[in-house]
């Protein structure tokens, strides 16, 4: 079973003394894709990102950050940025990989709130596997594969964290059959740690006003 290198992120990083309330507003994701992604791709997406999160109390608002207007106020947020094309769309037997299906960006140790998920590694990654499914199913196989990846780095963003469990949605490397699996989940320990962290500071300004 081939297994990919999950996430590049470097450094180190101070911790957050608060804590998550008991009720969590909304999270704000702000979604931008290269290329339009089929509808059925982009619901199995979202759905499968809101499983796995709403157990742990995690809810989430989608927004396409090209129809935003620049004035929205959120208590936290994430913008995330598919690259590559997210169909399913000439799919052919054998599988490809050249480096991490998603990664989240690092400045000076803090995980910023900027992700990205390569939705053609994802797709050449499983694509063999996509395959032996229906033609009917694929676009919500890979759909919930890229869901999966997303919630991975949703994880390092909110649980502010660059560990990895050794098992679920937080481990650093998934194989095709985690991808593509009906049941796939973060193990308790990163559960906690997203129920526990403290929420991600509001966007700063930059201008020096001390
Ligand atoms: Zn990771």
């Amino acid at each position: 079973m081939k297994l990919v290198l999950f996430c590049f992120l470097l450094g180190v990083f101070p911790g957050w003394n608060e804590t998550r309330g008991a009720t969590f507003a909304p999270i704000t994701l702000y979604t931008q894709y290269e290329q339009a992604p089929p509808e059925g791709v982009q619901e199995a997406l979202q759905a499968e990102v809101e499983s796995i999160m709403a157990h742990i109390g995690l809810h989430f608002e989608w927004r396409d950050l090209a129809k935003t207007a620049g004035h929205e106020v959120s208590a936290e947020l994430a913008v995330v940025s598919f690259k590559g094309r997210c169909d399913t769309v000439g799919l052919v037997g054998h599988t490809k990989f050249e480096g991490a299906l998603g990664w989240t960006h690092v400045s000076d140790g803090q995980i910023l709130p900027f992700t990205d998920v390569a939705c053609d590694r994802v797709r050449e990654f499983l694509q063999a596997g996509l395959l032996t499914f229906p033609v009917e199913d694929r676009e919500e196989k890979y759909g919930r594969a890229l869901g999966r990846v997303l919630a991975h780095e949703l994880y390092h963003i909110f649980a502010n964290t660059m560990h990895h469990g050794s098992v679920g949605v937080a481990k650093e490397s998934y194989s095709v059959l985690d991808l593509l699996s009906d049941d796939f989940q973060f193990q308790a320990k990163e559960t906690r740690m997203l129920q526990t962290s403290r929420p991600k500071p509001a966007v700063e300004t930059t201008a020096g006003t001390m």
